[in-house]
């Protein structure tokens, strides 16, 4: 490619796709069958609001039907336009077979300013958006399945719950026909912190081979790894409070929309966000420097860089300045196709999106699976397992006073080890598996393959074998 053109986000992605599939031996035509999106359906919708109609416009795009449901987030953000959906569609197909979720990829935007709507208005948009998609049944439980993205989350989900219910009165099933619902509306808990979590379990998992390490040139463990984080939303906030809290990683710049906060000491991420809740930015955050220009803070040292906002930041214009040896892409497409060149050029590593921020769709497939079976994880088990554990507890201190051995468990172990696992503690054990697995499927194929020279290469190797194995079952 040459260094001069930037691809756009849909091209970038067909890029990676394209470098990818020179490597595997597809029957002819499957190749481009699974690159191609299936269908991109265009809404434009008309709401009263404040005296006068206001027409907003909406897309659902289905990129892979291999599986179904499809499953993708619904973005809101002016930006949102058919290209980006198809895109971010085509990176759930191969998202959904890396992690193994029985999906296939969707992704649906409405271009909307969600900061320019009162709350009561938002409803408004977002039912009638809902109540288009479901009568096309681009909502549906076992057709197309929702979840949060960018400027969404579990309350815009609740409404497009109610408004599917709504309109499908006697289907039992209809809770499953969005995830990323709030608990009172059939959420499952974990999802809310899901995807930031998987970007930790991901880390954890990379920090655990040490010659994946070397790769970076890195060594040891997340402990005390300094860390540039980009947006602290949903996915970034979770992220960066999770790896300074319990891993000891220490956050040394978050970059906003307004700017970015510098503290090489650390930035306490709760207090910086209750900051940004007050001030509506991070502009004027004492405990650290700030810096106007934002995007500059993506250059400085650090061990590990997380884009965790929007699309194509690392790009022509910055990669050769990215000092960062490890980046893991929490967000969707955020290191452009030729930047993804450069630094590759440049020996760093990248833990690619489709795996990185797959803890989402992970947690929401653990939703969809409860809301079909009706009854919360754990639910039967939580008191048998105690039961069990106390009775093996009970059995180890009468053996143990009977033969005089003096055996005592610490009042703190035996409580840890009683507790039966309840629906949180089900789904991070699921999600940490499922972060594990996928990685473990990655790495033999970057470490075993010659032609394979980075993790992003073996993730689509992975994904599109999985793609081309269920499409050869069906026949074609
Ligand atoms: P969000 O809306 O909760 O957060 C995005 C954050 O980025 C906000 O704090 C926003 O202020 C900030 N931001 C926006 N533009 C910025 C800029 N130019 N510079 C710096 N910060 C900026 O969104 P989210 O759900 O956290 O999603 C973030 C990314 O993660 C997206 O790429 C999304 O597709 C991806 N993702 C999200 C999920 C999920 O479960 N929410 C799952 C998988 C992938």
């Amino acid at each position: 490619m040459s260094a001069q053109s930037e691809p756009s986000f849909r091209d970038s992605v067909e890029l990676m796709y394209s470098r990818a599939v020179k490597l595997i031996d597809l029957p002819p035509g499957l190749e481009e069958k699974i690159r191609v999106c299936n269908a991109t359906y265009t809404v434009r919708f008309g709401v009263r609001l404040r005296g006068q109609v206001h027409t907003f416009t909406g897309y659902r795009a289905v990129h892979s039907e291999h599986m179904e449901p499809v499953k993708g987030g619904i973005r809101f953000a002016m930006a949102v336009h058919q290209d980006e959906v198809e895109a971010l569609a085509a990176l759930m197909t191969f998202k959904c077979a890396l992690v193994e979720t029985p999906f296939g990829g969707s992704k649906g935007g409405l271009r909307i300013d969600p900061n320019e709507w009162e709350e009561h208005e938002l409803e408004q948009i977002t039912r009638r958006f809902a109540y288009e998609l479901a009568k096309r049944d681009l909502i549906h439980p076992s057709q197309n399945v929702p979840a949060p993205d960018m400027g969404t989350g579990e309350r815009e989900m609740a409404w497009i719950a109610d408004q599917y219910a709504r309109m499908n009165t006697t289907d039992i099933n209809s809770r499953a026909c969005v995830t990323g619902k709030p608990i009172n509306a059939g959420g499952i808990q974990g999802r809310t912190e899901a995807t930031g979590r998987g970007v930790e379990y991901a880390l954890q998992e990379f920090f655990r081979y040490p010659e994946d390490m070397a790769k970076a040139g890195l060594e040891g463990t997340l402990k005390g790894k300094r860390i540039i984080v980009q947006g602290l939303g949903n996915v970034g906030y979770h992220a960066a409070k999770f790896l300074s809290e319990e891993d000891g990683s220490i956050i040394t710049a978050i970059i906003e929309r307004d700017g970015a906060i510098h503290n090489e000491d650390g930035i306490d991420v709760e207090d910086l966000r209750a900051w940004i809740g007050d001030h509506g930015g991070v502009s004027g955050y004492p405990k650290g420097t700030y810096v106007a220009d934002g995007s500059a803070a993506l250059e400085y040292d650090c061990d590990i860089l997380i884009p965790a906002a929007l699309e194509g930041v690392i790009n022509l214009s910055n990669a050769k300045n990215i000092k960062a040896p490890l980046i893991i892409e929490a967000a969707n497409g955020p290191v452009t196709a030729g930047a993804d060149e450069i630094l590759r050029k440049k020996g760093c590593v990248i833990i690619p999106d489709l795996y990185a921020n797959a803890g989402g769709v992970t947690v929401s497939y653990f939703e969809w699976v409860k809301n079909l079976s009706h009854i919360r994880f754990g639910r039967m088990e939580k008191r048998q397992e105690e039961a069990q554990h106390r009775a093996l507890i009970e059995e180890l201190e009468r053996l143990s006073a009977d033969k005089g051995l003096g055996w005592e468990l610490s009042a703190d172990f035996k409580d840890n080890y009683m507790r039966g696992a309840g629906e949180l503690e089900l789904v991070r054990s699921g999600l940490d598996d499922t972060m594990r697995t996928a990685y473990q499927a990655m790495r033999k194929v970057w470490h075993e393959r010659d032609d394979v020279e980075d993790l992003r290469m073996a993730a689509y190797l992975v994904s599109i074998d999985r793609i081309a194995a269920s499409y050869r079952a069906k026949g074609l």
